[in-house]
């Protein structure tokens, strides 16, 4: 059986006759041929015209990438996740971005992502002032030194006596955290080490519930 299907712009309702390339929206969930979302050449075009971009902002937290895309236009697509392909040197987002313009975001990846690694601290080192109260010397990868910054542990968050950039009191945090656990280690192995207690294997319905470690199950330093 023979049929016919008029070509209908997904996008714009109009009828047209492609040059070239037939465009449509990739879509799993279509079973029948009449039901691709056809896109007319007029529509790539506007669209690839509307992908100028004017500036592109990256942000990680928790490991999640998050972009917001500025374009010439004026639209600006706030905190989309995207994933930056090595490979392709392209940045993949939730919105369908012509290949041009995924390349673009991927230089303002790149910038991103050499001040993030610049920004890394290279070197920490501490001194012990008095009981809860510390000294710290930084260097970051990049060279910037950030000396003598005194600080105290209170009610397990971590306070400084003067204002440092975000990147540098999430730096300290975590090597404050490893000189803790490396001064605990230094502290046991000096000492003779007591004779573990004998114990006997609780049965699990027995154990603890909620895990974690401490009285109050409390991650110290771990929240801003
Ligand atoms: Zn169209």
């Amino acid at each position: 059986m023979i049929r016919s299907l008029p070509l209908t712009c997904s996008r714009c309702g109009k009828e047209f006759v492609p040059r070239g390339a037939l465009h449509y929206q990739d879509d799993f969930s279509v079973q029948n041929f009449k039901d691709i979302r056809l896109v007319c050449d007029q529509c790539i075009a506007d669209w690839k015209n509307k992908w100028q971009i004017a500036g592109a902002e990256y942000s990680e937290r928790n490991y999640v990438l998050t972009v917001t895309i500025t374009l010439q236009d004026g639209t600006v697509f706030r905190d989309m996740d995207c994933t930056p392909i090595e490979e392709t040197e392209t940045v993949i987002t939730g919105e369908d971005i012509p290949a041009e313009a995924q390349h673009k975001l991927y230089e303002y990846y790149e910038a991103f992502a050499r001040l993030r690694e610049s920004q890394q601290i290279k070197d920490c080192f501490f001194e012990k002032l008095s009981e809860g109260k510390f000294n710290a010397d930084i260097t970051t990868n990049g060279g910037e030194h950030f000396e003598s910054l005194a600080f105290v542990v209170e009610d397990g968050y971590l306070k400084l006596e003067k204002d440092v950039p975000d990147y540098i009191l999430e730096g300290l945090v975590n090597a404050f955290k490893s000189y803790l656990a490396q001064e605990e280690m230094l502290s046991t192995s000096t000492q003779p080490a007591p004779r573990p207690p004998r114990r006997r294997t609780m049965p699990e319905s027995q154990w603890p519930s909620g895990g974690g470690f401490g009285q109050n199950n409390k991650n110290p330093f771990g929240e801003f």
